[in-house]
């Protein structure tokens, strides 16, 4: 990590996507030079490395649509590896290579008291002893294809809708059971505990380890004080070994101990991120399908300060969208630095 621990940006963007990368210029360009990129992935540009078939053209009018470079950056059609290379060389030539941190998933972001933005690391990160890095401003551009980690056994279909990956479905009165030892879990279980609207929800923390030892000392503290007082239900120590639709139509766990149990919920916090669970866990509103709901000129969401660009905001995205999305929200929050 090349960043200093609890400095303040400017700008945090988080992906480094064709949105991301063009973030990066575009500040520059607006003179913001107090920025950071961060990608869980080695590299810029991870997904197309990834799902683009070698020699693939890339094309400018993608999935039928004719799109208009609206800002700074653009690029020529091409072979994907052309495609790179011409990035590579963007980045190089606008002098922002170096404010790329790669290797670091982020799990959210916070907004504080402050108005500054914390942005919290996955689990491997805090491993490495990395701390935080504030942000005035945040730019979520984080694609589509995060997948959250699943558990081994199979989810039933008819318990789609009650087997989820963050809070958003939950609702007030239900047993909901969270899975998972780690900062995620914790924050899901406590917090539903604290959640206005949500007092007659009954929650429960199964973990495979008896004992909280992932969470950080906050997590940990507040987790314990629940499970002692019995706000949080214990149920750490056994594993799930599956999950079916009971007689009444809720979830049936099956636990490896052999006990089982009834729940309306269960959400599941093993790492890995979807984008949208990103969203919703900076406080981000979604609205149908889980798009996030944000200002079309400007790109900000209902968080001030948090903007969120690229494919994550639409299903039909490209890589000119990503760039025009870029634009708008460098414009915004350079407008509001000034
Ligand atoms: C097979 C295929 C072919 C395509 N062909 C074309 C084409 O020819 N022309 C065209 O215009 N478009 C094409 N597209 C679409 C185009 O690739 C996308 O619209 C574009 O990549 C979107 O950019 P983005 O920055 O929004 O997201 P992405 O490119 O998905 O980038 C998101 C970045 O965020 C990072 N990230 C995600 N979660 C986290 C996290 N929690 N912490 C840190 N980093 C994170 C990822 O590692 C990734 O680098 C194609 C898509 C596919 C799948």
């Amino acid at each position: 990590m090349i960043h200093e621990n609890g400095k303040v940006v400017d700008i945090a963007i988080i992906g480094a996507g064709p949105g991301g990368m063009a973030c990066a210029i575009e500040a520059k360009l607006a003179g913001i030079e107090n920025i950071v990129v961060i990608d869980k992935a080695p590299h810029h540009n991870d997904m197309i490395h990834k799902f683009y078939k070698k020699g693939k053209r890339v094309d400018k009018d993608w999935m039928g649509i004719k799109f208009e470079f609206k800002g700074n950056v653009t690029f020529e059609e091409c072979s994907k590896e052309e495609y790179i290379q011409q990035m590579d060389d963007k980045l190089k030539n606008a002098g922002v290579l170096d404010k790329f941190e790669y290797n670091h998933e982020i799990m959210k972001v916070n907004k504080d008291e402050d108005g500054l933005f914390e942005i919290v690391f996955g689990q491997d990160n805090v491993a490495e002893g990395i701390e935080t890095i504030r942000a005035k401003n945040i730019i979520l551009s984080v694609g589509r294809m995060g997948k959250p980690n699943k558990p081994k056994y199979k989810f039933p279909k008819e318990l789609k809708d009650v087997l989820n990956f963050n809070l958003s479905k939950v609702q007030n009165g239900e047993r909901v059971m969270i899975v998972g030892g780690g900062d995620t879990a914790g924050e899901y279980a406590y917090g539903l505990v604290e959640l206005e609207g949500m007092e007659d929800c009954v929650v429960t923390l199964n973990y495979r380890q008896a004992e909280i030892k992932r969470m950080n000392p906050t997590n940990t503290q507040m987790c314990m004080k629940y499970l002692d007082n019995g706000k949080i239900l214990n149920k750490m120590g056994v594993d799930i070994e599956s999950v079916e639709p009971s007689e009444a139509g809720k979830i049936k766990v099956n636990f490896t101990d052999g006990s089982t149990a009834e729940y309306d919920r269960a959400v599941y916090a093993l790492g890995g991120t979807t984008p949208v669970d990103i969203l919703v866990n900076s406080g981000v509103k979604t609205g149908e399908w889980d798009v996030p709901v944000y200002d079309e000129n400007t790109m900000e969401t209902n968080v001030q300060g948090l903007y969120t660009i690229g494919d994550v905001v639409t299903d039909q995205g490209s890589i000119a969208l990503a760039f025009n999305h870029a634009c708008f929200a460098v414009s915004d929050i350079a407008s509001k630095l000034k």
